[in-house]
């Protein structure tokens, strides 16, 4: 569902990410992992077209779409539903005046869906959260709950693919996990492809199938995550092992 080769970003004379080969099938968890400021969110967000002001250069295919050459209402049909975005902190990028529910109601439209009760219920309880929560406003949930809304709204959408930025670094331990459990059952029982950006090793290893290591713009290593995690073939990775508690 997500194919890139010879990706490359540049603001001007200045390259921030070079991604030589990235694939993500259905079911299947890739990180990117890497320090801030290594080019994860850029690789990430290039993969919709959402860069402004960046030169991107390669072949970069989004469930079937090339999103270089894609037409505006071609990437709108991927972007927020067939390939979802997941960013850090939902909640500051939901309206502070508008109901979950009548939030999720318009994603549905949009998109062309039907935009039910019980469409809504279902996508709610697939992310185990209280139907009740759709008529709450956004500062009346919690962190946690702000991101299992997210991701409902990308199951409510259909999505294949959820492009996830670094989606449980604002939260706690326990709800860090929690989180990771659903994105984990998800992928189980949909088959969803994750894409998942993280400076966080110890995380990665508990839901990634391969990880790509990101240095300075570059991909100093790429493989399965349980042998990169492992067995690091990179100075670099080794670093970032070791600086994981
Ligand atoms: P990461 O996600 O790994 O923290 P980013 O992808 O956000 O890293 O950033 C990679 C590099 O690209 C950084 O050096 C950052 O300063 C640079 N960068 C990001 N956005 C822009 C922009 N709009 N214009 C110029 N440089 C940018």
């Amino acid at each position: 569902m997500i194919e890139v080769r010879d990706l490359e970003v540049r603001y001007g004379t200045r390259t921030v990410a070079k991604v030589p080969e990235l694939d993500v099938a259905a079911g299947e968890c890739v990180a990117i992992v890497g320090e801030s400021g290594s080019g994860k969110s850029t690789t990430l967000m290039s993969l919709l077209g959402l860069l402004e002001n960046a030169q991107v250069t390669g072949q970069i295919t989004v469930c079937g779409v090339d999103v270089r050459n894609a037409s505006p209402r071609e990437l709108r049909a991927i972007r927020g539903a067939r390939a979802a975005l997941v960013m850090q902190s939902p909640q500051s990028a939901l309206s502070p005046t508008t109901r979950l529910g009548s939030l999720m109601r318009a994603a549905l439209k949009l998109h062309g869906r039907a935009a039910t009760r019980a469409v809504m219920a279902a996508a709610v309880e697939a992310v185990m959260l209280d139907p009740a929560i759709l008529r709450s406003y956004p500062h009346e949930v919690s962190g946690g709950q702000a991101q299992r809304f997210a991701i409902a709204l990308a199951v409510a959408l259909g999505a294949e693919v959820i492009l996830a930025d670094e989606p449980t670094s604002a939260l706690d331990v326990t709800v860090q996990a929690e989180v990771v459990a659903l994105l984990r059952r998800l992928r189980a029982e949909r088959g969803l492809g994750l894409l998942l950006v993280s400076h966080d090793l110890a995380l990665v290893s508990t839901i990634a199938d391969r990880v790509l290591v990101m240095k300075e713009g570059d991909v100093v290593e790429s493989g399965p995550a349980a042998r990169v995690l492992s067995a690091p073939g990179h100075a670099y990775t080794r670093e970032l092992l070791e600086a994981t508690p």
